[in-house]
Order: structure tokens, then sequence, then C-alpha cells
């Protein structure tokens, strides 16, 4: 199984997307043990970071319950695996493209900020629902620039 993975930098951090890319089997698909993350990779040597983000990797996950009564919380742990548990195959992830998406990235913040500030000093609260929604819009594009997802190119729409 081969994955192509791009690099996005941008507001001196940097995120990755994945090309389009077809599992070696259903069985990896189904289990959901398995994930394909870049985040709570139980990292010991550093091998999977890039720039301190970690590249994607498939991993199997392990989530278990810490601390003590009256204070617990969820650990993920993420271990990378390197073939496939179901078939055997070699999970082959490589990063084939470099994107600087700055630009972007702060021209929608930018928009953010302005529409945020007009939201707070107008009096109509129709204006202000109006203003909100685009707010969330643009926040949303912004998240996306994190998410792990398929890549679609430099739209954002
Ligand atoms: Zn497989």
């Amino acid at each position: 199984m081969k994955i192509d993975l791009i690099k996005l930098t941008f507001n001196d951090t940097c995120a990755y997307k994945h090309k389009p890319f077809q599992y070696c089997c259903d069985e990896i698909q189904n289990d959901k043990a398995i994930v394909f993350t870049g985040e709570d990779i139980n990292d010991i040597c550093g091998e999977y970071e890039d720039d301190g983000v970690c590249v994607p990797q498939f991993c199997t996950s392990y989530t278990e319950t810490v601390g003590s009564w009256g204070d617990e919380w969820e650990q993920t742990d993420n271990y990378p695996i390197q073939f496939c548990p179901h078939c055997g195959e070699k999970i082959e992830i490589s990063v084939v493209e470099e994107i600087d998406v700055s630009d972007k990235y702060k021209e929608l913040s930018k928009q953010r900020d302005e529409l945020w500030r007009k939201c707070q000093r107008t009096d109509s609260k129709r204006r202000e629902s109006e203003l909100r929604e685009q707010v969330g819009k643009l926040d949303k594009q912004i998240d996306s620039f994190y998410l792990l997802d398929e890549w679609k190119g430099e739209t954002y729409e």
C-alpha cells in the first residue's frame, strides 16, 4: 500500500494531506484499532517527526484511562506499523510534494479578524448573526489546513 503525502507549510508550522489511495485490503480499512494519523504517535526516537510535526503513519491505536479517581483522562498512544497486520503488505508512506500555503492562510486569518471586529462593533442583531456565520465558515476553512484529509488542490472552497 502506497500513500503519497503533501506537506503544507504555513504560519511557522506544517500539516499533511494525502493523495487518494487504495487500502491494500478491506480488513485494514475496517479495523477500528488501526488509524492513519499524525497525532499521539508514540515517538521515542523522533523518527517520525519533521519540523516538530509528526509525519502521518498507519498505527495501532491504544486508548486507556489514566489518572486516579476523580481526575481521570483518556490517553491515546499510536504505534506506527510498517506492514499491514492483515495481508502483510508493506505500507509505504512518502512525502512527494511540499506546498507553501502561507499566503492563503494569512489571507483567511486576516479576513476572519476583520469580520470578527465588525461583528463586535455592529448594533444590528441581524447583521451580527450574519457576520458570526461568516466567521464560522472561515474558522472551518482555517481548521481544514490542519486536517489530515484528501488533498483537493489549493482551493479551500
Ligand atoms: Zn492489508
